[in-house]
């Protein structure tokens, strides 16, 4: 929001230049995921500029609403401090809880939680370089790039449709072959793990970090820790259940029918199952029996 060319551009009412600045952000960060081999200084700038392209779009499509909601306060925005761009913007949870709120866009939790994790990414490579396991912040990179790939057609472009730009539907094309390469990437990566995760599919679980159906529950107790085999990160009990309890304001854990202890959490995507599942902690895997007791709205959360 702070450049001069996002002003000019709302003065003549033209809504291409930050489009095109978050296009070009998008192109860069494609150009750095899809390489044969990728390294951290791709991932660093991967995310780096993905948070740039997460920022100017975000803006864009707020400022579009209206101006005022860009400011970090909006009661205290004024128009002369907007135009000159000197202003304290909002942050990247606030963009996405105005744009659900205000906006009305369709955003849903996962995309929240991937945007916002990637906003923690790029201050944990700013203060202390990239520490995280690389296929985590490949694969959840790839998820913010699939979805603002479609919220810059369903938000942005579609509105202005009839102002068409050339060189933009060229940049949009590129990032569109990049989010399906990137996608074709954690496919094949989950296709390989297919035979490591055999077996296992009434304890594999999504996996926090890295958003992919790998995670798998440690058979034995007392326990090993749990381990993605996606992103190799390993989780204790306690983690992994914090997690699922916080993640959704409604879900509280129950008795389980096999070990009675309260470990039991539903609506988790189990390999195992076609709908989301109750899973015990303590047992660590499904347990279908316990479903029929669900609420259907509970049930049918993850899907
Ligand atoms: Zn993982
Ligand atoms: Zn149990």
């Amino acid at each position: 929001m702070e450049d001069a060319g996002t002003n000019d551009a709302r003065q003549h009412d033209l809504h291409f230049p930050p489009l095109l600045n978050g296009a070009d952000y998008l192109v860069s960060v494609v150009e750095h995921l899809t390489k044969d081999a990728v390294g951290p200084r791709d991932l660093k700038y991967a995310v780096l500029h993905l948070q740039a392209a997460i920022e100017v779009l975000l803006k864009e499509r707020l400022s579009r609403e209206h101006w005022t909601l860009v400011f970090y306060d909006p009661g205290q925005a004024s128009l002369r401090r907007f135009h000159e761009g000197d202003f304290e913007s909002c942050t990247t949870k606030q963009a996405v809880q105005r744009l659900r709120s205000i906006v009305g866009c369709d955003i849903t939790d996962d995309e929240r939680n991937a945007l916002i994790a990637l906003a923690t990414d790029r201050n944990a490579l700013q203060h202390y370089g990239l520490t995280q396991n690389a296929h985590a912040v490949e694969a959840r990179a790839g998820r913010v790039l699939d979805f603002l790939y479609r919220f810059i057609h369903v938000e942005l472009i579609n509105p202005t449709l009839g102002t068409e730009d050339q060189r933009l539907s060229v940049e949009l094309n590129f990032v569109s072959k990049g989010v399906r390469s990137i996608d074709a990437f954690v496919k094949q990566r989950m296709r390989r793990l297919r035979g490591d995760l055999k077996g296992s599919e009434p304890r594999t679980i999504d996996c926090p970090a890295c958003g992919q159906n790998a995670l798998i529950l440690a058979a034995s107790r007392p326990p090993l820790p749990h381990r993605c085999l996606f992103c190799e990160k390993l989780y204790s009990r306690a983690e992994i259940m914090r997690f699922h309890l916080t993640r959704i304001e409604v879900r509280t854990r129950r008795a389980c029918p096999r070990c009675q202890e309260s470990a039991l959490i539903d609506g988790l995507r189990v390999a195992s199952e076609t709908v989301s599942s109750p899973v015990c902690f303590t047992c660590n895997c499904v347990v279908p029996e316990a479903r029929d007791v669900v609420a259907d709205g509970l049930a049918s959360q993850d899907i």
